[in-house]
């Protein structure tokens, strides 16, 4: 299967496949009525919705930076049946399949540590033992986000899986950070809250173009109005916020607004009022 793109300047981003699954339709929409969100996606008999995990590959002519990691291969049995595991964590298919390895990439940005974006930090190998999946890149955590992995509250305790975060403690490639940093020139991390406590988005800039990924701020293309937000927000109010003030803010400048849960649109554009514009792929 080719591999969706989208350049940027002189950078290009890959969606990769991290795994399909089912949530519930409520689940994905909070106080949304359902009657509202069914015109925007069609859900099964049981009301579940599929979803991609789709990876952000970043290439920058000097380095490969990977946005969260998506379901990994560590889920058991009961667990693929649980999530409705549709298409298997391909990462490293996908990786070969651009001329790329494991050990090619540098950076691994984690918009958050819930199970479908950090998976894939630690995969099992052919023997299922565990590995870190990027053994060369340096993992940038929010230092809000990394306090919650060490003492998860009693809600995040099913979501952020020790066996997940482990090797990146004894192996001293994690790095911590506060707020707002450049991770390389043209990339940056912006502390967002809202569905997490430590929750960050990515900003990829290159020749003037610009674009962002707030992560589970914004998940897939039918949550462009502020209000429609998802229950497992921590923060709901704090998402609507900051939802309102990003697509100001990046709109304002024509940037592209990239998916990881979208199974058909993997980046779209937005008006003043939040209407959508354009759509990577575009719409037929
Ligand atoms: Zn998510």
């Amino acid at each position: 299967m080719t591999i969706p793109s989208l350049s940027i300047g002189d950078f290009k981003i890959f969606w990769l496949n991290g795994g399909n699954f089912k949530l519930d339709g409520g689940t994905m929409f909070g106080a949304v009525p359902k009657v509202l969100w069914e015109r925007r996606c069609v859900a099964d008999a049981a009301n579940r919705l599929a979803f991609c995990n789709d990876v952000l590959l970043v290439r920058t002519p000097e380095k490969n930076i990977i946005i969260d990691t998506g379901l990994g291969n560590k889920l058991t049995a009961k667990q693929l049946k649980i999530f409705q595991v549709s298409t298997p964590w391909s990462l490293i298919d996908d990786l070969a399949q651009l001329g790329l390895t494991q050990q090619d990439i540098d950076f691994v940005l984690l918009t958050h540590c819930d199970f479908d974006h950090a998976g894939g930090i630690v995969m099992h190998d052919l023997e299922g033992n565990e590995q870190l999946t990027f053994p060369n890149a340096t993992h940038y955590v929010q230092q809000k986000e990394w306090e919650d992995v060490e003492q998860p509250c009693r809600r995040a305790q099913s979501t952020y899986w020790p066996e997940n975060f482990n090797l990146l403690k004894q192996q001293g490639i994690l790095k911590i950070v506060v707020g707002d940093i450049e991770v390389v020139s043209g990339i940056r991390l912006r502390h967002t809250g809202g569905h997490t406590r430590g929750h960050q988005l990515i900003e990829i800039n290159s020749q003037g173009e610009t674009a962002v990924h707030l992560g589970d701020l914004f998940p897939t293309h039918a949550h462009n109005n502020p209000l429609w937000i998802m229950a497992y927000d921590n923060f709901p109010l704090e998402v609507i916020d900051r939802k309102e003030e990003y697509f100001k803010q990046y709109s304002r400048n024509n940037s592209w607004f990239t998916f990881y849960h979208d199974p058909d649109i993997k980046a779209c554009k937005l008006d003043e009022h939040n209407g959508i514009t354009h759509t990577w792929p575009a719409a037929e």
